[in-house]
């Protein structure tokens, strides 16, 4: 029998390939986004199917509709764009979190927050483990994000301890792949835009710092094993990838894949950057069956040619 899902964020980066995984499964979709990073263009090739259907919805507003699932992805998720009106970035967490919650709370419905290993912050605890508080700033220019995403799961288990909702909370790591939004400013989708361009690839700092980069498709597939899992399975679990990679070894791998003429140079480092970051994915291969498949470089080659088609269809303009 098929589900009937709304996916929050659906027309952005991660929901548009999840709500063409969940139409390939045969389920009905409920794509909700304001559009703030989400674009059509992610989505439009699936208006006019007989199960998709697209709300422009802000998740702050109290929203009414039937569904059996709920995953809530809504949420800017480049340091660029969260920053740009953080005061909204922090409601869209947890007022969105409130209302994706009250939502399911009436329909009894199994919900799923897409979290963050922001929550992390600068992680004194290498690799990461779900067990680990983390090290935030409440009070930094990253604060919007990795607060408004603390409090978030707060809300999600609190919701399930004092109702007894189903939820299911992942802790994504850095994800990249093809549909990142050219500009928003996240390292593979900058590095890759300025190789193709022949400009000069910013490195932050030294590119000394780490990150562990998870190619879409595997991100995906985990995120909806975890909604399957039985309702004891609450998470958070940690889902990326752990292969990490120095700033600094990125780029080289984007010029030789790219075969790019640009320089490196180098940049200050933004302040309160993770300076390492890699997953424990040991949960994940335990309770979800999963880990990644997808290695760094041929992810970076289908992302590339992605970028290629969007540059050469004039799609990317103006300055990153
Ligand atoms: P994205 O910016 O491409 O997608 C976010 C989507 O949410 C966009 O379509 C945007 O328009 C929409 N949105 C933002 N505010 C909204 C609001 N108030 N109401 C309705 N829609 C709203 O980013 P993404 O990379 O696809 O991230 C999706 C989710 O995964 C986010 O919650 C993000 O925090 C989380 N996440 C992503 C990564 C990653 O590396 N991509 C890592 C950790 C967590
Ligand atoms: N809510 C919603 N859709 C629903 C049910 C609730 O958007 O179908 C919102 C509602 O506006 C409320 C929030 O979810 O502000 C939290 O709901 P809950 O039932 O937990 O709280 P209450 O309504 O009692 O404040
Ligand atoms: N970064 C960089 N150059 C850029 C964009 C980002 O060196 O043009 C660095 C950034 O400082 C951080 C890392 O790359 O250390 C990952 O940045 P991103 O914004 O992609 O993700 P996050 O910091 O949220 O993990």
């Amino acid at each position: 029998m098929y589900k009937r899902i709304l996916v929050t964020g659906g027309a952005g980066f991660l929901g548009s390939h999840l709500v063409e995984r969940l139409l390939d499964r045969g389920d009905e979709v409920l794509c909700v986004d304001n559009f703030f990073t989400g674009t059509r263009r992610n989505i439009e090739h699936l208006i006019g199917h007989r199960r998709f259907e697209l709300m422009r919805h802000d998740v702050c507003f109290p929203l009414y509709v039937e569904v059996d699932e709920i995953y809530n992805l809504a949420c800017p998720a480049s340091p660029i764009h969260y920053q740009h009106d953080p005061v909204q970035t922090t409601k869209t967490s947890v007022h969105g979190a409130i209302n994706m919650l009250g939502l399911a709370k009436r329909l009894r419905a199994r919900i799923l927050q897409a979290s963050t290993s922001e929550v992390y912050g600068d992680p004194v605890v290498h690799p990461q483990v779900e067990s680990y508080w983390g090290n935030v700033n409440p009070i930094g220019i990253r604060s919007c994000y990795d607060e408004g995403k603390r409090c978030a799961e707060t809300l999600f288990f609190d919701y399930h301890r004092q109702h007894r909702l189903r939820i299911k909370v992942v802790r994504i790591f850095n994800t990249y792949g093809p549909r990142m939004h050219p500009h928003d400013g996240r390292v593979v989708s900058n590095f890759i835009v300025q190789a193709l361009r022949g400009e000069d690839i910013t490195i932050f700092g030294e590119g000394l710092q780490t990150r562990s980069f998870c190619y879409r498709d595997d991100l995906i597939e985990a995120m909806m094993r975890m909604m399957d899992t039985p309702d004891d399975v609450t998470g958070p679990i940690n889902i990326g990838n752990p292969d990490e990679f120095t700033i600094r070894a990125l780029a080289e791998q984007v010029i030789e894949l790219t075969g790019s003429k640009s320089k490196i140079v180098f940049r200050p480092l933004p302040q309160d950057d993770p300076l390492q970051r890699r997953p424990d994915i040991g949960q994940a291969r335990e309770i979800l069956r999963w880990e990644p498949k997808v290695a760094l470089r041929e992810g970076l080659e289908k992302t590339i040619g992605y970028f290629e088609g969007l540059l050469g269809s004039g799609v990317i303009g103006g300055a990153l």
